[in-house]
């Protein structure tokens, strides 16, 4: 490394990662920290502490958006964010989000450790339920910040238990008086790639220019509920079997468009009565179709169509679908892409260009200011899963990457 470069402790970076492994530990070695809970409101009140105590003001915002600002020496300008999530999946790891929002924790103290002030502050960001394990849809803090979400759809939105986000940021004392929107001179999120190819390559950065275009589809199917024994076959119109035909058939498409990366997933059902001894009336679905290619995502989507109308036709149901989540068909800022690009070489860090399969916070944040990511490996890319697992000698590039690039970016 060149003399004059930062560089983080990798102890400290390590420690923060394990006190935080312990709140809301799950199976051992994973975390289930989901949005607004217990475990998400003791995660934020020791990262609002580690922050205060680095010197940081922290505000919050109306959704629990927390803001913790290292100031620049002028105040005038807007600061550098770097921002991820400290929520978790229900069966989740403990690196997603997590790693990205304490590596900006420790590019502060790095900072004060060596006594250097930025001109423009340097703002560390835990956005709310980015996982939408418990409210859906995910990455609502940073979608409603960057108002592709309204406030009042996000506040009123509720988990399976009809409590709505508004009520629980209350209850764990979140929801804040900071008006939700701000300026950042640039944004940059640092995450473990959630994918394999930078483990398998062994390359420990990945510089982020943009994500994979992505379609989630909110499907009922809707047929009658009968008994079943009686009622005939050829007189069933079973929801659950349409949904069977249609979870099959988008796995396969998946399976076509494998080779050039393309994805297909059913990630929910829920079936009604959902009862032994009846078929079901309704069940609703959510599936979601992923490719790096434009082309090649408009052809899934016609083929995902057909398979729909197909698996209705079969079953003698009937299926509406709505368009859910969707992201990832922008690049990021070029000028950020060229920032991290010149400082990995500054660094003389190796690092490989890559698409984002995953959604992030990024993404709704690069519609209000000049963003890019850093992907760091994962073991064999296994995420959303209690192993998901890090080495920490592989993480300190990406994370020395973000600490150079933000101090750059924050005196310019
Ligand atoms: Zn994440």
């Amino acid at each position: 490394m060149v003399a004059n470069v930062l560089e983080v402790n990798p102890e400290r970076l390590w420690d923060s990662l394990e006190r935080s492994a312990e709140i809301g530990r799950f199976r051992d070695v994973g975390l289930r920290r989901l949005a607004l809970s217990a475990e998400d409101k003791q995660m934020r009140d020791l990262f609002v502490e580690w922050a205060r105590t680095a010197g940081c003001t922290v505000e919050i915002d109306r959704l629990g958006n927390i803001f913790a600002r290292r100031p620049g020496t002028d105040p005038s300008l807007p600061p550098v964010a770097i921002g991820s999530h400290l929520d978790t999946q229900i069966c989740g790891g403990r690196y997603d989000g997590i790693l990205g929002v304490l590596c900006g924790l420790e590019v502060v103290r790095t900072l004060n450790d060596r006594g250097l002030q930025t001109k423009r502050g340097i703002e560390v960001i835990c956005w709310t339920n980015e996982e939408g394990a418990r409210f859906n849809p995910p990455m609502m803090g940073s979608m409603a910040f960057a108002k592709v979400l309204t406030l009042e759809s996000v506040l009123a939105t509720t988990d399976d238990a009809g409590i709505t986000v508004e009520r629980a940021l209350n209850e764990i004392g979140y929801a804040g008086p900071a008006p939700v929107g701000r300026e950042f001179d640039a944004y940059l999120e640092l995450h473990i790639e959630q994918a394999p190819v930078l483990d398998r390559e062994g390359c420990d950065v990945g510089i982020v220019v943009g994500g994979y275009k992505t379609q989630a589809l909110r499907l009922t199917i809707n047929g009658d509920t009968g008994h079943a024994g009686g009622t005939p076959m050829a007189q069933r119109r079973n929801a659950l079997v349409g949904a069977g035909y249609v979870i099959a058939a988008v796995n396969d498409i998946g399976l076509a468009y494998a080779e050039d990366e393309g994805r297909t997933t059913t990630t929910r059902i829920e079936s009604f009565p959902n009862l032994a001894g009846t078929y079901a009336e309704q069940v609703k679905l959510t599936i979601d179709f992923r490719h790096i290619d434009a082309d090649r995502f408009k052809a899934m989507r016609a083929e995902v169509d057909a398979a729909i109308a197909a698996a209705a036709k079969k079953a003698n149901v009937e299926i509406e679908v709505a368009e859910g989540w969707s992201w990832g068909s922008e690049l990021f800022a070029p000028e950020c892409i060229e920032l991290l690009k010149t400082t990995a070489k500054e660094l003389g860090l190796p690092y490989r260009e890559m698409r984002s399969q995953a959604g992030h916070d990024a993404y709704a944040v690069a519609t209000v200011a000049p963003t890019a990511m850093i992907f760091t490996p994962c073991f064999e890319g296994i995420s959303h899963n209690v192993n998901e697992a890090i080495e920490l000698a592989r993480s300190v590039p990406g994370a020395n990457l973000l600490l150079n690039a933000a101090v750059a970016r924050a005196n310019r």
